[in-house]
């Protein structure tokens, strides 16, 4: 049947007023002049932390879930959160700890990220302690209260950080601002922490995680950054995924992986780890990395 046309219309009209639709995205703008500034490749990672409400969701999860189960590992006497080459003591009858990484684990340092994508600029030792002496870090969504609940049943709330020596002060001074429960100056472990009988390779966390195990059971583990819970000796795809493999069943029970698509070592696996190599073939190192198919 051949429906009259202003009859069609009319039941389109009625249709479309029935129906959610989805929201169309606004069309994109056709190809225009040249951009007016240079494209900066960690913009849309940048602008997802800082504005996406999906960001603070993840956070919150891992968070609130990582609560949700908290109280079960205190009660459970055999839980530890330590692989077996940092439990380097037995950890029956030792105090509960959880331990958190701070950057993009606890602090949120994206506008010092915004900064350099503003500026044009790359990361550097000098800007990166401008900024963390600023002690303006915001605390990332859930970390507050998930420590605050810790702290509330008796548990050590442990940052283990690499932020260097020199730092320590303005980063406690940054967590006491923002009410992060910090017990003292043994309750940071940055780089310049050192565990005796132990030789720290680069920025690795092992040994500190092992200084950890001679004082606490560990219920948790928080962090951005795959080294966070395991030393990764081969710094390639197939490395970190072989570096995690003998533990993917304790992710999401003790150990809490947070999103960072930013900054970190999962970038330099793509290009060799080689960042004196010039920036053009570390990108190009990066495109070649994806997947087509
Ligand atoms: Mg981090």
């Amino acid at each position: 049947m051949r429906l009259h046309l202003p009859l069609a219309l009319a039941l389109a009209v009625l249709l479309a007023g029935c129906t959610a639709a989805p929201a169309r995205p606004a069309a994109r703008p056709a190809a225009g002049p040249v951009a007016e500034v240079a494209a900066n490749d960690n913009l849309n990672a940048v602008a997802w932390a800082q504005t996406a409400i999906e960001h603070d969701l993840v956070y919150l999860q891992a968070y609130r879930d990582a609560q949700s189960r908290l109280l079960g590992a205190l009660h459970d006497p055999h839980w530890d959160a330590l692989t077996k080459e940092d439990r380097v003591v037995p950890a029956a009858g030792l105090p509960p700890a959880v331990v958190l990484d701070i950057d993009e684990t606890v602090l949120d340092n994206s506008a010092y990220q915004a900064r350099l994508v503003k500026s044009g600029g790359a990361y550097d030792e000098a800007s990166w302690a401008a900024w963390c002496k600023e002690e303006r870090a915001r605390a990332l969504p859930g970390a507050l209260a998930f420590t605050r609940f810790a702290a509330a049943h008796g548990i050590a709330v442990i940052y283990l950080s690499n932020r260097a020596k020199d730092l320590d002060a303005v980063t406690l001074a940054n967590l006491r601002k923002l009410g992060f429960p910090v017990s003292g100056p043994d309750a940071f472990l940055g780089l310049g922490t050192v565990e005796p009988g132990c030789t720290q390779v680069g920025t690795s966390k092992g040994c500190r995680r092992q200084l950890v195990s001679r004082q606490y059971r560990v219920l948790m583990q928080f962090g951005d950054q795959l080294g966070d819970f395991v030393d990764v000796h081969t710094n390639t795809e197939a490395g970190r995924r072989r570096a995690i493999a003998g533990y993917m069943q304790w992710v999401g029970r003790r150990w809490f992986v947070l999103p960072n698509p930013t900054y970190g070592s999962w970038e330099p696996a793509l290009f060799h780890n080689d960042w004196r190599a010039p920036a053009a073939k570390r990108r190009q190192e990066k495109i070649n990395a994806l997947r087509y198919n």
